[in-house]
C-alpha cells in the first residue's frame, strides 16, 4: 500500500469546480468534435489536460503581484528576477521571455548559423522542435532505448544513448551541428529524468567535439528531486546543490516558467558566462519579446516568477509533488491499468494500446479512451499518440506512433491527493467496458497542428 505525502500546505482561498451531468458532458464532447481541447473549462471537473500554466501561486507570489514596478526599462522586479536566478541556479545573466517558446524564437536564431545545421536532443519537446525548424536547424533524438519500454523499470528513462550521440557527432562536420539541447526531465519520453552522470557525459562530449550545451529546463527542479532519490552521491546534497551542479555543465538554458517555476505566464533565458552570447540574446529580445528588463512580462509577473522559482526548490514541495504523481501511477497499477512505469515528474501515461488493443493507431485508441474518461467522470486527459503525431509531409498518410498513451497531467499544488483517488476509481471502472469502445475517425483536419482543433467521430 502506497501511502501518499500529504500536502506541505493549507488552503487559504478555493475555488468551485462543479461536475455537469453526464449527459451534459456527452453533449459538450459532442460539440467538441470529440476532442477535449475544444471543451469549456467550466464543463471538465478535474483538468489533466497540462501542468502548464495551470500551478498554484502561493501567498507570497500573490502578494508579490502587489508589488509589481511596471516601469518599462530597469523595473525592481526585474532585478529580483536576476537575484533569484542567481541564487538558484547560479546564473549570473539572465532575461526574461513570455513563456519557453518566447526564449527559444529569441535563443535559436544565434545558435543556429547555416541552414540544415543539427540540433541534437534526447527528446526535444514539440515547440522546441518547431523553433529548430523554423530556424533551418533539423532536429534529431538521441534517447536511450530504454525510454520505450512502457514496463521495464528504469530510473533515467530520460537520458541520452551516449554512444549513439558520440557515433553521430564523429561521422558528421563539426559545422554541421548548431548545438545540443538537454530536455530535463524529458517531457516527451514522459517527464523522465537525466542523470547527473549523464549531464556529466553528454558535456565531456560536447567538449571534446567542441559543441555548444544547452539545457532546456522547464522541469529543472523535478530532476533535481530524481537525482537526490536516485543517484548515488547526492542524497545528503540540497536542491539548490544539485540544481546547480547541473548548469555548471553547460552554458545557458532556456526555460517555460508555467512548469516547475508555478506561475501562470513567462520564461526565461539563462547564460553562464558568454557576454557576446548575452548581447546578441538581448537585440534579438527586444522585437520579439520586448525590452530586456520584461521580455513580455509585467513587473508583477516577474515577481510572482523571481519567487516561484524558490517556491519550486523547496524540498517539502517537491517530495510532495513526486508523490502525488506517484501516488496516483500506483493506484491505477494496482486497479490493473496498463501505465508506464516508473511514473515521471508530471503525468501518469496510460498504456491505450494495452487497454484498448482491438483500436487500431489509425482509429487514435487514446483519443478514444481520454474521450471515455471525460464521459464517465469529467476528467480532462490529453491523448499523445498517433492523432497527435499526424501524417507522412510526403505520403499524407497517417503515421503511427511507438506508444499510444493517455498523459494525465497533474498541475502544480492544485488537487489533493483524494482528487487523485476520483482519478483513479474513474479509470479503473472503466476497464470492464474498455471492449466497448469505439475508434474515431475524422470529420474535419486542419493540415498543421491538427490536434488543437480537429473535429472527431467515433466510427460505428
Ligand atoms: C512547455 C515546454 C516548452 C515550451 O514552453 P511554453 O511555456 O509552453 O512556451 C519547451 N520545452 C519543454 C520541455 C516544455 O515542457
Amino acid at each position: 500500500m502506497y501511502k501518499p505525502v500529504a500536502e506541505p500546505f493549507r488552503i487559504k482561498m478555493v475555488e468551485s469546480i462543479k461536475m455537469i451531468t453526464r449527459e451534459e458532458r456527452e453533449k459538450a464532447l459532442k460539440a467538441a468534435g470529440y476532442n477535449p481541447f475544444a471543451l469549456k473549462g467550466e464543463d471538465v471537473y478535474i483538468d489533466l489536460l497540462t501542468d502548464s500554466g495551470t500551478g498554484a501561486m502561493s501567498d507570497n507570489q500573490w502578494s508579490g503581484m502587489m508589488l509589481g514596478d511596471e516601469s518599462y526599462a530597469g523595473s525592481r522586479n526585474y532585478y529580483n528576477l536576476v537575484e533569484a536566478v542567481k541564487d538558484i541556479i547560479g546564473y549570473p545573466y539572465c532575461v526574461p521571455a513570455h513563456q519557453g517558446r518566447g526564449a527559444e524564437k529569441v535563443l535559436f536564431p544565434n545558435l543556429i548559423k547555416k541552414k540544415g545545421q543539427y540540433v541534437l536532443g534526447n527528446m526535444h519537446f514539440d515547440t522546441t522542435m518547431a523553433h529548430i525548424e523554423l530556424n533551418g536547424g533539423r532536429p534529431l533524438n538521441f534517447i536511450t532505448e530504454k525510454a520505450f519500454n512502457t514496463t521495464e523499470p528504469y530510473d533515467w528513462k530520460g537520458n541520452f544513448d551516449l554512444d549513439k550521440l558520440e557515433a553521430f557527432i564523429k561521422n558528421h562536420n563539426r559545422e554541421d551541428i548548431a548545438f545540443i539541447l538537454i530536455t530535463i526531465t524529458c517531457n516527451s519520453s514522459g517527464g523522465q529524468p537525466v542523470s547527473m552522470e549523464n549531464i556529466r557525459g553528454v558535456q565531456a562530449i560536447a567538449k571534446k567535439y567542441g559543441i555548444r550545451l544547452f539545457i532546456d529546463a522547464a522541469r529543472f527542479a523535478e530532476n533535481a528531486y530524481f537525482i537526490k532519490r536516485r543517484e548515488k552521491g547526492y542524497e545528503n546534497k540540497s536542491i539548490v546543490e544539485i540544481v546547480h551542479e547541473m548548469f555548471s555543465y553547460v552554458e545557458g538554458f532556456t526555460m517555460s516558467a508555467k512548469k516547475d517555476a508555478i506561475v501562470n505566464i513567462g520564461g526565461l533565458i539563462g547564460i553562464k558566462e558568454d557576454e557576446e552570447l548575452l548581447t546578441a540574446v538581448k537585440t534579438t529580445l527586444i522585437p520579439y519579446e520586448g525590452f530586456v528588463s520584461y521580455g513580455g512580462l509585467a513587473g508583477r509577473d516577474m515577481e510572482a516568477l523571481a519567487r516561484g522559482l524558490r517556491d519550486g526548490v523547496n524540498e517539502d514541495y517537491l517530495h510532495y509533488r513526486i508523490s502525488q504523481v506517484e501516488y496516483l501511477g500506483y493506484r491505477l497499477m494496482e486497479g490493473g491499468v496498463p501505465i508506464q512505469y516508473p511514473t515521471g515528474g508530471h503525468a501518469v501515461f496510460v498504456d491505450a494500446k494495452k487497454m484498448l488493443p482491438h483500436i487500431p493507431y489509425y482509429q487514435f485508441p487514446a483519443q478514444a479512451l481520454t474521450n471515455a474518461l471525460y464521459i464517465e467522470s469529467g476528467v480532462r486527459a490529453v491523448e499523445i499518440g498517433s492523432f497527435l503525431l499526424g501524417r507522412d509531409g510526403e505520403t499524407g498518410e497517417q503515421l503511427e506512433s511507438p506508444l499510444e498513451l493517455m498523459r494525465l497531467t497533474i498541475p502544480r499544488r492544485v488537487y489533493t491527493n483524494s482528487h487523485m483517488d476520483y482519478v483513479a476509481d474513474a479509470l479503473i471502472s472503466l476497464l470492464d467496458k474498455a471492449h466497448e469502445l469505439k475508434g474515431l475517425d475524422f470529420e474535419y483536419e486542419p493540415k498543421v497542428l491538427r490536434h488543437f482543433t480537429a473535429k472527431l467521430k467515433p466510427i460505428e
